[in-house]
């Protein structure tokens, strides 16, 4: 026979784990842990367009250099100006002036291309920074709050349920105790279940073999072999 004090304890520790249960798929907590993610994901998204931000500083500065170097030339081109002798002198040093009238053009080109780029980047960045990022955060820490809200209430009747599992552990036969917690440890719930007609397991339904059930008899209650719940009959 099984005890009705290990019944109670298992129906309350059953009220228990429904609690937590219900605790963990709460929307709020799992609208938090989604708004926790998505704040993560534009942090990252942040990081990105600093990223890029150094990015066309660099080209930046590849193209100054350049940009220095053509100057430098045609100052030269300029000098020789004046020791030009024939045409084709004049002809070859237009050329090379108009060479590098080219490369500053090309440089402008991409310069404003980059200009252009890092107006969008500063735009985005500065949208992320100053709208996105706070509606994340004002609504994860509304999330947060109303959850917390949420396991303060509960948090008295988690209490009580867990003085009465002590209080009742104190009466119950340990070793019934320990059966009880080591196959609850594998998250199966109930533990103890009732013999279901001459001998189905009331757990998981399957049959029980003859020499199994005879055991019940003896003994007050036996081990599922199907799905290793404790099958007991009724008084
Ligand atoms: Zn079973």
């Amino acid at each position: 026979m099984l005890q009705s004090e290990m019944l109670k304890y298992q129906e309350l520790d059953g009220q228990l784990r429904k609690m937590k249960n219900d605790l963990e798929k709460n929307e709020f907590r799992m609208r938090g842990k989604k708004l926790n993610a998505l704040r993560q994901q534009t942090e990252d998204y942040m990081s990105q367009l600093d990223g890029k931000a150094i990015d066309l500083n660099n080209q930046v500065a590849t193209l100054r250099k350049k940009y220095d170097d053509v100057v430098k030339h045609i100052e030269e081109y300029s000098k020789l100006a004046d020791d030009i002798r024939d045409t084709d002198e004049l002809n070859y040093l237009k050329k090379k002036i108009n060479t590098q009238l080219d490369l500053l053009k090309s440089i402008e080109k991409e310069l404003s291309d980059i200009a252009s780029s890092a107006e969008k980047i500063f735009a985005e960045y500065a949208e992320t920074v100053k709208v996105k990022l706070p509606q994340i955060l004002s609504q994860y820490r509304e999330c947060n709050n109303k959850f917390n809200e949420i396991i303060s209430t509960s948090q008295p009747v988690v209490d009580g349920l867990r003085t009465q599992l002590n209080q009742l552990e104190k009466v119950i036969n340990p070793e019934i105790m320990e059966i009880y917690k080591k196959i609850r440890q594998q998250n199966i719930y109930p533990v103890f279940v009732l013999l279901e007609g001459k001998s189905r397991c009331g757990g998981c339904r399957m049959d029980l073999s003859g020499s199994a059930v005879s055991r019940i008899d003896e003994s007050g209650y036996i081990r599922c072999e199907h799905c290793g719940r404790i099958v007991y009959k009724a008084e």
